[in-house]
């Protein structure tokens, strides 16, 4: 059970069902034949016989019975299942949940259903199993539902559920919430007269409660996080740097917007305040966040401590390294660059400098969390594109250094549910704004077979001398058929659509050094056209590109598209996006890409991803999971959040009852860092990624 994340009985205790089953009252199997077109149901039935067969076509097996409940007979099919075929035995009970039909060849019976085997001899079990509403739960650690149902049903007898409830009485008494006995005995065996549309909204009053205690533990922990942080001194040492705002403005070849300076104040502020500051700069994309990200490694660094620049991809630290390097080429402060990949005697020296307590500022990308990377008198922690990092690689960063300050900066503007659970230990501060002068960018939506209008557009861009990018999607890094689209892409276009342009090619599994200086001779504006998978995703900051073709648009996320259609619009010239999807999409699907056309706000895309396809997609892979939870889901449970999110607000102004705030601690405690303060062995479960 420890490899499914079930470590102690309350682990199991709210493992949550998938869902339920009413066992009161089977349906006969005539019945079931008569269900509308995909309707499911439950019934009871014996196996008459039953044989398996392989196919002609590899790999197929089919399993086949005939099942019968007294009153008539039917087949059952199960595909690819062959070691059921040794539990079908004539006279075998079973339960089925499923339904006739299911279209192929034989649309008469019943198809791949769920199948609870029933032992031969019931005994005194039968009551936990049958004759009620029954939970299924998710496949976990290969334990069955069935045995999963049997040993829920043991902890509950045996008063596992009376341990001391972490919720207030008088917040349970105002919320009209169960007690959590009670609460858990129902989660797992409801009563027969649940309401069963309740049941599978997730809606009844002892679900409600275990979801809401969930997410306040959540959010307690998170406010403990918070609170614990600023009361931590910095643990490293600063001079008040002479600098004022103005000298180091000076240093950018722009004068702020107004939202930009509004950061900076906030940021500045913490900056030169008494506690560590935690704090994530949320704007949309091409606003402007390097800027700010460019005046606080400065201000630290003046300040006579270090300062580190965390990026997703080598390609982007490139950039903010020869930039930073290009800006502050007056100030006497060298920037490093630090990238994974065989140690240079430059990374060792480097190294070398990070771990003494001279000022230092290095760019970097997850080599800077690397276990052999020291600093020395670590002072700000910077981390770009934060979306596509875990929280753990966040809280390493942080723990190279004594507490630090830490600005993680994001242009995935996300839900404020979402916000509230994944960044909640963070204060925000948002850049509304964009600077000024910069041109729409029209957003055409195309199939493949319409391409020719997206080259024409290329074409006419390197006429003009602009620069264009084609984007592959590049899901996996190890698939090879998508890199192998990507080159074969790059050798037709040149030899066709667009022959005579100068072309580049870039992906990830470049040597680095061709990746430079494709880059390099792109941003250079050698290069007219940038063929490219997804490392060109985030950050890339080229302003004479205007034109962006994104091959199979129907494979990215809203939220993702709208980051590649960032990489266009950055001068003053109007650009094109042109998302080419393969011919015959869907419909739904086409409606999908089309709220790209309509909308450029990223805050109102994130939303509308975060309801078509769910936080994880909307996160990235990297943050994905259920986010730790078991029971709540922030989209479907936002409402409950809200309340959790009121409460805890009200409790913990005064102190937070230590019940709560233990058992918030040993829920969250490890994956947030709780008690560690910054310190870098957090130990994040790979099972789950925690917020
Ligand atoms: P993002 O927020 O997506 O990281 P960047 O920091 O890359 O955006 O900025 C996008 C572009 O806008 C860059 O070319 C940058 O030089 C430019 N820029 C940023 N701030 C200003 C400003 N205040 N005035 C003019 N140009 C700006
Ligand atoms: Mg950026």
């Amino acid at each position: 059970m420890a490899e499914a994340g079930i470590l102690t009985v309350d682990d199991l205790l709210t493992l949550a069902p998938r869902r339920y089953e009413d066992r009161s009252r089977f349906m006969t199997l005539a019945q079931m034949a008569c269900l509308p077109a995909g309707v499911k149901g439950t019934t009871l039935v014996e196996v008459r016989s039953s044989r398996l067969l392989r196919t002609r076509r590899r790999g197929l097996t089919i399993t086949r019975a005939r099942v019968s409940d007294g009153s008539t007979e039917e087949e059952v099919v199960w595909f690819n299942q062959p070691y059921l075929v040794r539990h079908l035995t004539p006279g075998r009970r079973l339960i089925l949940f499923g339904c006739v039909g299911g279209g192929g060849r034989r649309p008469d019976c019943i198809q791949n259903p769920e199948m609870e085997l029933l032992p031969q001899d019931e005994g005194a079990e039968a009551s936990v199993h049958m004759g009620r509403v029954v939970p299924i739960y998710p496949r976990t650690a290969g334990f069955s539902s069935r045995q999963l149902r049997r040993l829920l049903h043991q902890a509950l007898a045996a008063g596992a559920a009376r341990a001391p409830d972490p919720l207030p009485v008088e917040l349970l008494r105002r919320r009209e919430l169960p007690e959590r006995p009670a609460a858990l005995r129902a989660l797992h065996f409801p009563a027969d007269k649940v309401d069963p549309a309740q049941l599978a909204a997730r809606r009844t009053p002892a679900q409600r409660r275990l979801i809401y205690e969930e997410l306040l533990l959540l959010l307690a922990a998170l406010h403990l996080k918070r609170q614990e942080r600023r009361r931590a001194p910095r643990g490293w040492t600063c001079l008040p740097a002479a600098e004022t705002d103005e000298e180091l403005k000076s240093y950018l070849p722009f004068s702020l917007t107004a939202g930009q300076e509004k950061a900076w104040q906030i940021i500045a502020g913490d900056l030169r305040g008494p506690t560590p500051m935690a704090r994530l700069l949320q704007g949309d994309v091409a606003c402007g966040k390097t800027a700010i990200a460019i005046l606080a490694l400065l201000l630290a660094v003046k300040s006579g401590s270090q300062a580190a620049l965390m990026v997703p991809t080598e390609v982007l630290a490139l950039q903010h390294h020869a930039r930073l390097d290009q800006l502050l080429a007056s100030s006497g402060i060298r920037v490093g660059l630090l990238l994974g990949g065989r140690p240079t005697d430059a990374a060792r020296r480097l190294k070398a400098e990070m771990a003494g307590v001279e000022p230092c500022l290095v760019v970097g990308t997850h080599a800077l969390i690397q276990r052999d990377v020291r600093f020395g008198n670590l002072g700000l922690a910077v981390i770009d594109e934060q979306h596509r990092f875990g929280v753990a690689q966040r809280l390493r960063l942080a723990g190279k250094g004594r507490q630090p300050d830490l600005l993680v900066m994001t242009a995935t503007p996300i839900p404020r549910s979402l916000a509230l659970t994944r960044y909640g230990d963070l204060d925000l501060v948002e850049i509304r704004d964009r600077p000024p002068g910069r041109a729409p960018v029209r957003t055409e939506i195309l199939p493949r077979s319409r391409a020719e209008s997206a080259w024409e557009a290329v074409r006419g861009a390197a006429a003009a001398g602009q620069q264009a990018y084609i984007v592959y999607p590049l899901v996996d890094e190890s698939k090879s058929s998508d890199l192998a689209a990507a080159c074969e892409a790059y050798v037709d276009l040149g030899a066709g659509a667009l022959a005579g342009l100068r072309l580049g090619l870039v992906h990830g599994r470049l040597p680095a050094r061709d990746r430079q200086a494709t880059m390099a001779a792109f941003t250079a504006g050698h290069l007219q056209v940038l063929v490219a998978t997804t490392v060109i995703e985030v950050g890339i900051d080229v302003e004479d590109a205007t034109v962006l073709v994104v091959e199979h648009a129907e494979r990215f996320g809203l939220a993702q598209l709208h980051q590649l259609r960032g990489r266009v619009g950055r001068g003053n010239r109007p650009s094109t996006c042109y998302l080419l999807h393969r011919d015959g999409l869907g419909d739904e699907a086409r409606q999908r890409l089309s709220v790209l056309k309509k909308t450029s706000d990223g805050f109102e895309l994130a939303r509308e991803d975060l309801r078509l396809r769910g936080a994880g997609e909307l996160l990235g892979v990297r943050q994905h999971g259920s986010m730790g939870l078991r029971l709540a889901d922030i989209v479907r449970d936002e409402e409950i959040l809200q309340e959790a999110r009121e409460d805890c607000l009200k409790i913990s102004t005064a102190d937070m009852p230590a019940e709560l705030a233990q058992a918030a601690r040993r829920r969250w405690g490890q994956p947030l860092g709780l008690g560690s303060g910054w310190e870098s062995d957090v130990a994040v479960g790979s099972r789950h990624d925690h917020p």
